[in-house]
């Protein structure tokens, strides 16, 4: 069986083609999908029922997700989603929406790539589930099409959900065309960010796809010693490597790359962390994304706000831009992995997943 969502505009020409439809009815079919809503193969309702069994017999199908539970936030401008996907998987997806000076707010999707994780960061809460499986990229498509199939204008995708996207590469990328190619999702590839622990040979790979989307590096520590006990399976890749290829991506793509650092109360977030952080990266050009923790893994606390407000002070006071990405939808649990958590706690305990 092959999921029509995985088809790239060429292949899903050639795939009908040999079925003998023309041309347009690739077109037809992906304008179906992706920008009309159809979710199996009898909502494409343009098509010959005649090629729809032609389709079938040929092992084309297609499936969304079922939705096990979903939640907005108070404010509303936050969704989360547990997602049965196609493939076997549970993942969880969010939706962020944020006011823009004088244009349409932003509305980004915040995309799983694999169930669990197989990287193993102490305090993340997907990591310390363990790896279950890679996401094909039909089930990564599907997170950001239900968000549309349910009414949101989805402007921004960033590959920040469950899992390593650079671990379940040649996926990822096929997603990432089937995101920003106009004839399938339609996003600006300006408009999507894959967000990586860092596997330097894949972020070279990366820059070389000719994509111009951008690149975040999950570094959390100015010094070796402190990563590897953050990010364990780290092993010999050292900071120094993990910035070295972030400046050969920029150099490749153009593309600023940002460094993300999930600030853990007296572990990561003390002033001279900060001012090490800062001799990093001074004259880099790099923009720094400080995630105060959310606390949903391993003996982890938050850090004080004081500590955040002088951690960011002593980068930019360095000539290094950072700035405090503030945790959208904390009610409800709306960071990494945390649902998922959630829902199964909520099934062992025997109440209901879909809680509030
Ligand atoms: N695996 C990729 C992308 C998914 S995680 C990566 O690690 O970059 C997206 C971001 O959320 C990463 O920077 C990650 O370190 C951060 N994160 C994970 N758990 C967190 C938590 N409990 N609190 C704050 N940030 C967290
Ligand atoms: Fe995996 Fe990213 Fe979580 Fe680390 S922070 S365990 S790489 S999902």
């Amino acid at each position: 069986m092959t999921s029509l969502l995985r088809l790239l505009p060429e292949e899903m020409e050639g795939a009908l083609a040999e079925l003998g439809a023309p041309r347009y009815r690739a077109d037809q079919t992906l304008r179906a999908i992706h920008a009309h809503g159809a979710a199996t193969l009898d909502d494409l309702a343009q098509l010959p029922a005649a090629l729809r069994g032609r389709m079938r017999e040929a092992g084309l199908e297609l499936a969304p997700p079922a939705v096990l539970a979903e939640r907005r936030s108070e404010d509303g401008e936050t969704v989360k989603a547990l997602l049965a996907l196609p493939g076997g998987s549970t993942v969880e997806s969010v939706l962020m929406r944020s006011p823009r000076a004088g244009r349409a707010p932003r509305a980004t999707v915040c995309l799983s790539t694999q169930a669990g994780c197989a990287m193993g960061c102490v305090f993340c809460a997907t990591g310390q589930m363990g790896f279950e499986r890679n996401l094909p990229a039909e089930d990564i498509v599907a997170q950001a099409l239900h968000f549309r199939r349910g009414g949101e204008r989805v402007t921004n995708a960033v590959f920040m959900g469950m899992g390593e996207p650079l671990a379940n590469y040649a996926e990822t990328v096929r997603a990432i065309r089937l995101l920003t190619d106009a004839r399938a999702f339609g996003l600006a590839q300006r408009a999507v960010t894959v967000s990586t622990v860092g596997i330097p040979r894949a972020i070279d790979r990366l820059a070389a796809e000719r994509l111009q989307v951008g690149l975040a590096i999950s570094l959390h520590a100015p010094d070796d010693a402190l990563r590897r006990r953050l990010v364990p399976t780290a092993g010999p890749r050292s900071v120094r490597e993990l910035l070295d290829a972030a400046r050969r991506y920029f150099r490749a793509t153009g593309r600023r790359v940002s460094i993300e650092y999930a600030l853990i109360g007296s572990v990561n977030d003390a002033p001279g962390q900060a001012a090490a952080l800062a001799g990093l990266l001074r004259g880099g050009g790099m923009h720094v994304n400080l995630i105060p923790l959310n606390p949903t893994a391993g003996p982890f606390a938050a850090p004080s706000r004081r500590r955040v407000r002088e951690f960011r002070r002593t980068l930019t006071e360095a000539g290094v831009n950072a700035t405090v990405r503030i945790e959208k939808g904390a009610d409800i649990a709306a960071a990494c992995g945390q649902l998922r958590t959630d829902a199964e706690a909520g099934a062992a305990s025997g109440t209901a997943a879909a809680r509030g």
